[in-house]
């Protein structure tokens, strides 16, 4: 029996389910709580409000500066309830609360950030080569917009969609993950309060087969921005053949961490170990490939054998615990088969490859020394807390290892060197490069990956980003 149901919401009512599916506590591995699966009718609702909303004078004639107001009311109640929110979160994912707390304060400071872009839309005169013709160019909600996350980090990625959204005049219906949805279904609670209108911020759960595939298909929908897997990516766009709504993709890595013999060695090991076992590996940006020199390789496999060795694994909800459970079932049996695979190829173990829990599910930090680079832990992207390692001679191979991916998230650079620092930075084709640490994100800078890895950016307009944000993109242009 489990004990916590958790609602939709839609139009600014939390409704009661019609069905509901049970969501699994990962380091216990029994059901907790029962969530509401939405139907295509719970969608079509949803879009429908949406739509109602975006048309409305309450929020159609809303300053840009009310709206973000709102914005910044709502980063302060996420910052009042990070308890809360990191302990459900943790209950529902395994991701340790300690990284959830801290996630999900700085999720506060995104919203705030909205915020404070909301009524810096400026539009543009243009001197057009007509006489007595004067054009205004104004930008204007793109319309309704369908969010769709996947199971990790939930509150984060959200942010990131609902925050821009909101700020350009958009309404939208953002889609919590399957699996661990319950801190998405509580903010919920949070954007009633702030004060939105009805329909403006819609939030519901349910399957990707149904509710997802309703919900990207849309006809009222006209802007998708879609974080997951890359398979679900490629039904996501053959959804949007249908309604054409402008779409972008954030999706999947197999980000490569090149480690120069002229590092500082203790750091960079530090750097690696986090960069792939913090979140117990299920990070969009995790580096699971170890690209390192090979003088220094033996060296820096054992400092690294002996940190993975020494994490904290146990109860998520204890903030001693240093790394927790996979989230569900299905990732650590696909994450068995593919190191088992490995081993079976070549790959030799350099510590981990078992389950260091009896119940729940658990999967050790797992180190394997790939020799070459065609292993399946190497090509595959596991999504859990497995390092391959390939080791390098020169500058070029590294550089070679590093782009052999049909990937290109995220990467890290350890030199003392300035100058290799530079070239590597500028031509390791990722859409992060990040040098002498790993994982710095901010709400001021854009995010966003290359090939398999996703279409467009996420986050702020700059000067360093010559591909419009999603600000940007969920305010077409209007010319008078
Ligand atoms: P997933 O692709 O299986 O699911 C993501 C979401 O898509 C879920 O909400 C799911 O219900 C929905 N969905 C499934 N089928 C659908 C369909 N036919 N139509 C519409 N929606 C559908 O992803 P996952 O396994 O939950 O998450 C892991 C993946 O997400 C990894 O590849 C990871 O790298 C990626 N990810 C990327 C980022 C990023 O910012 N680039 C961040 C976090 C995770």
């Amino acid at each position: 029996m489990t004990d916590a149901v958790f609602r939709n919401f839609i139009d600014g009512r939390f409704d009661e389910p019609s069905a509901t599916f049970d969501s699994v506590d990962p380091s216990a591995g029994t059901a907790w709580a029962r969530m509401p699966a939405a139907s295509e009718a719970d969608v079509d609702r949803a879009v429908g409000a949406a739509h109602r909303a975006l048309r409305s004078d309450l929020w159609r004639r809303m300053t840009a500066t009310a709206r973000g107001k709102l914005l910044v009311k709502l980063g302060d109640l996420v910052a009042a309830n990070v308890g809360r929110l990191a302990e459900l979160e943790t209950r529902d994912t395994g991701k340790i609360i300690r990284e959830t707390r801290a996630q999900i304060a700085y999720v506060g400071d995104y919203y705030r950030y909205y915020g404070g872009l909301a009524d810096k839309h400026e539009g543009t005169h243009v001197p057009v080569d007509k006489a007595d013709l004067d054009v205004t160019i104004r930008s204007e909600p793109i319309g309704v917009v369908a969010a769709v996350v996947p199971w990790n980090s939930q509150l984060f990625l959200s942010a990131v969609k609902l925050g821009p959204a909101l700020a350009a005049g958009c309404t939208i219906v953002l889609k919590a993950s399957e699996d661990g949805p319950a801190p998405l279904l509580a903010f919920a609670e949070l954007v009633h309060e702030a004060g939105f209108p009805a329909g403006v911020v819609n939030i519901l759960t349910g399957f990707g087969h149904d509710c997802g595939r309703r919900l990207t298909s849309h006809p009222l929908v006209s802007r998708v921005a879609f974080t997951g897997g890359p398979s679900t990516a490629r039904a996501v766009v053959r959804n949007t053949a249908e309604n054409l709504a402008y779409t972008t993709l954030e999706l999947g890595g197999k980000s490569p961490v090149v480690v120069f013999a002229d590092a500082d060695l203790d750091s960079a090991a530090n750097a690696v170990v986090a960069g792939i076992f913090a979140a117990t590996g299920q990070s969009c940006v995790a580096g699971s490939r170890l690209l390192v020199e090979r003088s220094v390789k033996d060296e820096f496999l054992a400092r690294l054998k002996r940190k993975a060795e020494a994490i904290r694994i146990g109860d998520p909800q204890d903030p001693a615990t240093e790394m927790g459970p996979l989230a569900t079932l299905r990732q650590r049996d696909w994450i068995e088969k593919v190191v088992a695979e490995s081993l079976t190829a070549g790959g030799m173990l350099v510590t981990g490859g078992t389950r260091p829990v009896g119940s729940g599910f658990y999967y050790a930090p797992t180190i394997i020394d790939a020799g070459g680079s065609d292993l399946p832990c190497v090509r595959e992207e596991l999504f859990g807390p497995v390092l391959s390692v390939l080791a390098f001679d020169s500058e070029a191979q590294a550089l070679a290892l590093a782009n052999d991916t049909p990937f290109g998230l995220a990467s890290g650079v350890f030199t003392s060197n300035l100058g290799k620092a530079h070239r590597m930075a500028r031509d390791i084709h990722a859409g992060v490069v990040w040098v002498n640490t790993y994982r710095a994100v901010s709400p001021l800078v854009p995010f966003g990956g290359y090939g398999l890895s996703g279409l467009g950016r996420e986050g702020p307009r700059t000067s360093r980003s010559p591909i419009p944000s999603s600000c940007a993109e969920l305010r077409r242009t209007q010319v008078h």
